[in-house]
Formats: structure tokens, sequence, C-alpha cells
């Protein structure tokens, strides 16, 4: 059994998958090919901005909107404890500070009561320049934008969407990834979206925001390639990499999105009365990036994952340590927050297989083991 069966897809679309790659290959046109200007289109369409940027990473997306938006050393950015590595480190990368802040315990993301308390503190306890929000759509659940938002008006931040696994998800029908000043997403092969190797893109509605990222994607340009204006990074998605995410945004239209939604109710509907389960507010959709329950403890949930890997049943911690916890960040002085859920998150927070190809077979078998597992564990056995 995969984790996240790849190989399931390409079999579903190899032929026009097949078909892409070779086009690009007779054109020879693999830096800014005329696939990548199609797949921006697209994707600007589904998620229902003005502008979409695609580059080289989800992490690069991250960077470019945070050298767009200004943010520079003496400058503070909030940011969720629990969540992937790049969310803090562009923020760092950049010479400005991270602020981490706890989450949610039921929908994984950053905790909007929270958020508010560490920017109050931030601003009476240290001399930074309060400048940004990153809220993380984790595990495809979008965050909470609304709140996020009200309170990035009270104290005038900028907000930035990181939506590397929210692709796909929506709060009242308005699509993730549109959400905040700008928002970025991940198109890595595991991603809700992903491509055969590294990719990212962009979202704004903001024409000015966008011609600027337009230049530092391709070392700050000016009118053309060797006229330079300011400092940037070489970010581009390679044409292939677009020609092979064209087939592959269509499926994900078209079913992929419904399969993921049709296996989470199935999952949640056999486990929810033995195990925590995701909870998903009134209103919003996942993508369904990860699948992850919560467990009593973490003697319980490594218990039930080791029992799990001997049934050959895979399964994932995400995240096993909390941004504050690395050891990067071990001296870091700017913990304004009591981060209790993001500690306890990550000692018992179980990831299941996710992925639109599975039978209903395969979740009723991964389910009868969780369960098996959990009664075993409380028998003590
Ligand atoms: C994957 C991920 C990223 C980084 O994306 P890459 O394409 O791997 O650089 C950033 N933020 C979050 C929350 C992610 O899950």
């Amino acid at each position: 059994m995969e984790f996240i069966d790849l190989k399931a897809q390409y079999k579903k679309l190899d032929s026009k998958i097949n078909n892409n790659i070779k086009k690009v290959l007779n054109d020879s046109h693999f830096i800014m090919g005329e696939e990548v200007k199609t797949l921006e289109k697209e994707l600007a369409d589904y998620v229902g901005v003005k502008y979409c940027l695609t580059c080289a990473n989800g992490t690069d997306a991250l960077t470019i909107a945070l050298m767009a938006l200004g943010i520079k050393a003496g400058d503070a950015v909030f940011v969720p404890s629990f969540t992937f590595f790049s969310t803090a480190e562009v923020v760092s990368l950049a010479g400005a500070t991270p602020i981490f802040v706890d989450s949610d315990q039921r929908t994984f993301n950053i905790d909007f009561n929270k958020l508010e308390k560490a920017i109050i503190k931030a601003k009476n306890e240290t001399n930074l320049n309060l400048k940004a929000i990153i809220a993380v759509d984790l595990f495809g659940l979008p965050a909470n934008f609304k709140e996020i938002k009200r309170i990035a008006e009270k104290y005038n931040l900028l907000i930035i969407e990181d939506g590397a696994q929210g692709f796909g998800g929506s709060i009242d029908g308005k699509k993730a990834c549109s959400f905040g000043d700008i928002a970025t997403t991940s198109f890595f092969p595991a991603k809700p979206l992903g491509c055969y190797g590294d990719g990212g893109a962009i979202f704004t509605n903001n024409k000015d925001y966008y011609d600027l990222m337009e230049s530092i994607r391709v070392h700050g340009k000016g009118t053309f390639k060797y006229d330079n204006v300011r400092i940037g990074l070489n970010s581009r998605l390679d044409t292939l990499q677009a020609a092979i995410l064209l087939p592959k945004l269509e499926a994900f239209k078209e079913y992929e999105l419904d399969e993921r939604n049709k296996f989470a109710k199935m999952y949640t509907d056999k486990l929810k009365d033995y195990v925590k389960t995701p909870f998903v507010d009134e209103g919003f959709v996942s993508s369904w990036a990860q699948y992850t329950l919560i467990f009593d403890n973490k003697d319980e949930r490594d218990y039930v994952q080791n029992r799990l890997k001997d049934k050959g049943i895979p399964s994932m911690i995400y995240y096993c340590k909390p941004m504050h916890k690395q050891s990067v960040y071990a001296d870091y002085s700017f913990n304004l927050d009591d981060l209790c859920v993001s500690e306890s998150l990550s000692d018992t927070v179980l990831s299941l297989p996710m992925h639109p190809y599975m039978s209903g077979d395969q979740i009723n078998d991964i389910c009868n083991a969780v369960l098996e597992s959990i009664e075993d564990y409380k028998n003590g056995k």
C-alpha cells in the first residue's frame, strides 16, 4: 500500500502526460514555454484571482512574496509553530524575525485568539516592526481567514496565505490561494496538486505586487532579461513541469478533489467514535493534503503506528517537532506565546494514507487496522 499513490495517478493520466511531455521535447522551449503561460491562466481562473505567477517551488514562492512586500531585518512576521519548516525559514532568510503562534487543537491551523495576544505582546515587549502574518492551510484546510483578516486590519498587518497544502480547499465557496495580500502554493509531488519535481505558484489580485514578483522571479529584470533593476532570484517553473501539471489540474478539477473528500468522509464515519478525527467547520472545504488523527497520548499514537506498519499500512507523523523546538531556533527569544497545543499535537498526530486513487476496501482495511490497534492498546496488549 502506498501513502500517496502517484503511480496509480500516472497510470490513469499517462497518455495525456506523455503527449504533453513529447510536445515540449519537440518544441524545445524548456524555459518559459507556452505551457507555462497557459497553466498560469488556468490556475488563476480556478483560484479566482487576477494574477498567477509560477515559480521553482513553494519555498521560493513564499520568499518572492516576502521580497515583494518588502519584509526585511527589523520586521516581525507571525507564523504558526505547527507547520512545515519553510513557513518560518523564509522569514529568517529575509532577515526578519518569525514570531511563533500556537495552533487550534481542532483545525491544526493558527489560533487567531492566541495570534492577537502574540501581536499585543510583541508590540509591548519588542522593538520590531510588526509587518505580516503567514497563515498556513495545514493538511489542506484553509486557515480561518475571516478572523485573521479582522486581526490584520486592526493591527495594520499584511497577510500571506501559505497554501502549499491548501490548493483546492475553500471557505464559503471562495478558493484557497485567494486569501491574503499574496498567496502561495507548492507543486511538490506529494501535495494535492503535484508535478514531477519541484514547482510552485504565487497568487494575487494586486497588479503592483504581480509586476514586482515577475521581475524578482527572473533576476530582478527590468524591461528585458539583461536589464537588471533589483536583486532577484532565478525561480522559474520548467516548461516540462507546466506541461505535466495541465492534465493533472484537469483531473484535480474533474474528480480528484471530490474523491479525496469522499475518502475523508469514509475515514471519519468509521473512526470518529474511537479517535479524534479532523474537524472541518461549517462552510470550509479541505483538499485533504493529509488525513490526520489525534490520539490521547504519544504512547498510544506510537503503538498504533507500529501496529499499522506491521500490517503493511504506511502512516506519517506531520510534524514531529514544532518550529520553536527546532535546533536552529533553540536559543530563540521570540516565543511570546504559550505553544502547548503545537507541542501536544507533535506528540499525538498520525496521518493515514490519503490520495484520490484509493478504494473503499482499502479505507475499510485501514480503519479496521486502526480500530484493532486502539482496542489492543486499551486492553494493554
Ligand atoms: C511543502 C510546503 C512548503 C514548501 O514547498 P516546497 O515546494 O517544498 O518548497 C511550504 N509550506 C508548507 C506548509 C508546505 O507544506
